[in-house]
């Protein structure tokens, strides 16, 4: 973080020395020098093994690339691999679609998460000791690139041609991190958000055609049509004809047929990735929809119950009520019957007191 902010401080010192064509002329010279070892060496070789190289080129390549200050070159060669496994997915470790702009084009890099290599994903290339030296000696290239670059072109060389080159080189890279994944055109249907650009294509010699690039990341050329501008490629391509550069891998045969069917489907336009987005909440949808049924189903069920356990329950009443007027009927009819008899008992006892009063001749004791 520090050696970050350091160099880009010292970038400032180009005022200090004043302006100069030579400087200029460095600076650009020692940009697409090391661009071509980080895109032609780290990106299309260690990481892609697009091509093959005899172990002392390797070994050059690397160390070219290590000048560039991006750390080690297995370090960045498994942090990229990492990156094509899980392209704009919650794993990738710099998608500027999961976790924004900034993380993407400097956030993780100077984060601690990737501070150590993860060696599992190279296990190609951890077997050359050369490799794992300079991997672990990630700044000693660097190092002596700057004084080299000091002695041989003072301090012009130091302040253009190192320190404001470096700062350029390396915000030319982290955009194909950050805006390559973001802006520009869709060719074909990645499951990324990756997308080529013209402009990038020149500030990175090539790098800036990178949804070619997911698409067909066994490939050693990026650009695909004549005029999709890839100056590592050609580079790479003399290389092969000069004997330094063997098995150099060519654009995919069917990439026109594969272009046209992926606009004729129109899944370039919107990336599978945004594609399974929106299919995964139309299927949220209508699992809503489906468990809302359910719920309403239920909810139906459950009120037929209710309604049933009332009717039940109002016929038992019902029959409660019937049982309990039958019997006050039957003890009306009882009380009914009492009543008779006592009357029945009171006339024969008024009879009997009657004759009682005749047979002791007392008068009637009827009034009138
Ligand atoms: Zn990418
Ligand atoms: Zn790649």
């Amino acid at each position: 973080m520090l050696g970050f902010l350091l160099v880009h401080v010292a970038a400032l010192g180009v005022f200090f020395v004043g302006f100069s064509w030579k400087g200029i002329a460095l600076c650009l010279a020692s940009y697409y020098l090391r661009m071509f070892a980080i895109t032609a060496g780290f990106h299309r070789y260690f990481s892609h093994r697009t091509y093959g190289l005899g172990r002392v080129p390797q070994f050059l390549m690397a160390f070219l690339g290590q000048t560039a200050a991006q750390r080690g070159v297995l370090w960045w060669a498994s942090n990229h691999r990492h990156h094509h496994r899980y392209s704009d997915r919650p794993e990738d470790i710099h998608s500027p679609i999961q976790r924004g702009f900034w993380w993407s084009h400097i956030g993780w890099i100077l984060s601690h998460d990737q501070d150590e290599p993860d060696y599992s994903r190279v296990p190609d290339l951890v077997r050359f000791p050369e490799l794992l030296w300079l991997d672990r000696h990630e700044y000693v290239p660097t190092f002596l690139y700057a004084v080299a670059l000091y002695f041989a072109f003072g301090p012009v060389g130091l302040f253009y041609g190192y320190f404001l080159s470096t700062v350029l080189l390396w915000h030319g890279t982290f955009c194909i991190n950050s805006v390559m994944h973001l802006f520009g055109r869709r060719v074909y249907a990645t499951t990324d958000d990756s997308r080529n650009s013209f402009l990038l294509a020149l500030v990175t010699m090539g790098e800036g055609w990178h949804n070619n690039h997911h698409w067909a990341p066994q490939s050693a050329a990026q650009g695909f049509h004549w005029w999709e501008v890839d100056a590592s490629f050609y580079l790479l391509w003399l290389g092969e004809r000069l004997g330094l550069v063997k098995g150099l891998h060519r654009r995919p045969k069917h990439f026109r047929a594969a272009a046209v069917e992926a606009m004729r489907t129109g899944r370039a336009f919107t990336s599978v990735r945004r594609l399974e987005q929106v299919q995964s909440l139309t299927r949220r949808w209508h699992e809503l929809g489906a468990s809302a049924r359910l719920h309403a189903h239920e909810a139906l069920v459950e009120l037929d119950a209710a309604r049933a356990g009332a009717a039940a329950r109002l016929e038992k009443l019902h029959d409660e009520a019937a049982g309990l007027s039958a019997r006050a009927g039957r003890r009306l009819e009882e009380l009914h019957a009492e009543i008779e008899r006592a009357r029945a008992h009171l006339a024969e006892i008024l009879e009997r007191l009657v004759a009682m009063a005749e047979s002791l001749g007392m008068p009637d004791p009827q009034p009138g």
